[in-house]
């Protein structure tokens, strides 16, 4: 039996997935700038982000991952909107929304200190793009 491997266009579809990717970023960038503010607004970032994720069958980056609550799709503030603990190795997220934990695998060592990325640190600050109502 031989592989056929053909290619049909060079694929649109993975070009608009980066593009989608790129816009979750910064929609989760956004929700971070807006969140002292506007909490609300913050997550219909979240969500947005969320229907592009799905709709576009993304895979997030972990930083992103640990961002907002899969469960109702609040942005994660840590120590406002999640609880963000260390213990044996794992990252534990509690959304303080509507109680869901999420559990992280954390690197080896069984070091306490948090990655940036869970604290909410890692965060490039591009804005070219609102979404207004
Ligand atoms: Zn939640």
């Amino acid at each position: 039996m031989s592989m056929t491997h053909r290619k049909r266009h060079r694929s649109q579809l993975d070009e608009n997935r980066s593009l989608a990717l790129e816009r979750v970023i910064r929609l989760f960038e956004l929700a971070e700038e807006t969140f002292g503010k506007n909490p609300e607004l913050a997550d219909r970032y979240v969500r947005a982000a969320w229907k592009l994720k799905t709709r576009y069958n993304l895979r997030l980056p972990r930083s992103l991952r640990m961002r907002f609550c899969r469960k109702c799709l609040s942005y994660w503030r840590p120590g406002v909107s999640s609880r963000v603990r260390v213990k044996s190795g794992r990252i534990i997220i509690t959304c303080l929304r509507c109680g869901r934990v999420k559990r992280l695998p954390y690197g080896t060592g069984g070091g306490s200190k948090l990655p940036a990325e869970a604290l909410g640190k890692n965060v490039n600050t591009a804005c070219d793009q609102k979404l207004e109502d």
